[in-house]
């Protein structure tokens, strides 16, 4: 070892002293302990940080103090270089250098960095601006079609929104930190969260809001996890890049369940965050108790802000919800087919929105005006096939389940007295429980004309008016039918 490699670690370990008296003990853990000190030549101090946003944090907080401690151990004209190990989030890896009161030489250009005496005249450039590097910014993620205009307020979602517009106002210093929101699919955690990050982006521009989906924070800390062929992982840059984040906006967390890695990454980040004064905010389709293999130290944490739930909308609220739609397409939907929809679709707003949307759709395709008439088939399309899933198919199956017939027979030619009684009750439940035509009835059970379906409907009803037994059969099999769906 030569004497100058073995001076850069005592003057690194001078300076540390001395900067640990100025800085509270858990800064001073997380920004100047990962730092390796590499070599010294002449004045200049080689010290290793873990990443890009690692080096600019120490630019952005710590500046002054890293230019008093080197230039009390090595004087007038010390210098600092940052050798940035590996970054996952800037574009190539490469040697940072900075030098406090002094100009320095980085790839063939000369400049002077900010927080330097400047000599007037000399070209003054940002450090981070490298050649062949630029300052990317935190790339938020936010669409601007989800924001809080656009999202209507009900008595579903009244809390969850109030408290989303405080954080968006005042990140960090509201007693909503984290703030939780939660509901079932489709009731709008993402626009909400979404519309939050969006708000706070209109009121501190210069705040670095990330929206993040579960998945993208997984993967990323996946790739982090891997070890390149020194046998070294990038955990350190994830985590930094992440503690860089003055709003964090993480979607669908549910799907941590049973993670422990990630959780316990997370944990790390979310505990400096929220030392910080920085706000988080998550989204989840459960409620916090309900998180299975969520690790009880995070769900603590998630205790201390505020749990918002979102609600299935009520009737005015859907109303609300697709007037506004309609408005922000300029389309013109007459009042009853917005009823019809909102009266029909209960399930979440998502597929309210797709009712709308393939309403709108087929009458632009088929150019027929957007009726009631027209609704209710949509609605009757989109809403029993999707969430009921009431097909013939299913009925025949049932039905010949129940008689012990084997399915094909319904379609066959079989004039058989117990295949034509199947036969008749398969139209009967169709004709019942299905929106389709009485020729769509007959095609289903192999080919059969509209007018042999209407005579099979009458047979049903008669034999059902005199016959005890078969009217009990009917009742079984509707039963065994209904209490599969
Ligand atoms: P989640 O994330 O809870 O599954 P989303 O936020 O994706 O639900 O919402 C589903 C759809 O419903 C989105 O298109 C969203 O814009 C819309 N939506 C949800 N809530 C509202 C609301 N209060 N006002 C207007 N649109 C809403
Ligand atoms: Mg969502």
């Amino acid at each position: 070892m030569t004497l100058s490699k073995q001076k850069h670690v005592e003057i690194w370990q001078r300076c540390l002293d001395y900067i640990q008296k100025s800085v509270p003990s858990k800064s001073f853990d997380t920004w100047f302990r990962p730092i390796v000190p590499i070599e010294l030549t002449g004045k200049t101090l080689v010290i290793q940080v873990p990443s890009h946003f690692f080096y600019e944090w120490l630019e952005a907080h710590y500046l002054l103090l890293l230019k008093t401690s080197i230039s009390q151990e090595l004087g007038e004209g010390a210098s600092l270089e940052y050798d940035i190990v590996v970054d996952n989030y800037a574009e190539k890896k490469q040697t940072m250098h900075y030098a406090p009161q002094v100009q320095v030489v980085a790839e063939n250009t000369t400049y002077t960095t900010l927080g330097a005496n400047q000599s007037p005249g000399k070209q003054v450039l940002n450090p981070y601006m490298l050649p062949g590097t630029k300052k990317e910014p935190i790339k938020s993620n936010l669409n601007p079609n989800y924001g809080f205009e656009n999202y209507v307020e009900g008595d579903c979602n009244r809390l969850a929104r109030s408290a989303g517009y405080a954080v968006a106002k005042n990140p960090g210093k509201t007693a909503f930190n984290p703030l939780l929101i939660y509901g079932g699919v489709g009731l709008g955690k993402t626009h909400l969260a979404q519309a939050i990050g969006i708000e706070t982006k209109k009121h501190f521009p210069d705040k670095n809001v990330l929206f993040v989906s579960s998945e993208q924070f997984l993967s990323q800390y996946m790739q982090a996890c891997k070890k390149d062929e020194k046998g070294q992982n990038k955990l350190n840059n994830f985590i930094h890049y992440y503690q860089m984040i003055d709003m964090l906006i993480v979607d669908d967390i549910q799907t941590w369940e049973q993670k422990t890695g990630i959780q316990q990454a997370f944990f790390q980040i979310f505990n400096f965050l929220h030392q910080n004064g920085k706000q988080i905010i998550l989204t989840s389709d459960k409620a916090p108790i309900m998180m299975q293999g969520i690790e009880e130290r995070l769900l603590s944490r998630f205790k201390w802000g505020l749990s918002a739930d979102l609600q299935a909308p009520n009737m005015d609220t859907k109303i609300s919800i697709l007037q506004q739609k309609i408005r922000h397409d300029g389309i013109v939907i007459p009042k009853e087919v917005i009823e019809q929809l909102a009266f029909h679709v209960s399930s979440n707003i998502r597929e309210l929105e797709g009712a709308l949307i393939s309403i709108i759709a087929q009458s632009s395709l088929n150019k027929k005006p957007i009726t009631v008439e027209l609704a209710r088939q949509m609605i009757d399309r989109f809403v029993k096939n999707a969430s009921k899933e009431v097909s013939i198919e299913y009925i025949i199956r049932v039905v010949c389940e129940y008689f012990k017939i084997s399915i094909e027979l319904i379609g066959s030619k079989t004039r058989k007295r117990e295949v034509v009684q199947a036969r008749h009750v398969v139209m009967h439940f169709a004709k019942k429980y299905t929106k389709h035509s009485l020729a769509q009835i007959g095609e289903k059970c192999g080919g059969r004309d509209h007018a042999t379906v209407l005579h099979a409907l009458r047979t049903v009803d008669n034999i059902q008016e005199t016959d005890k037994e078969f009217r009990k059969h009917l009742e079984n099999i509707e039963k065994n039918f209904l209490g599969l769906l």
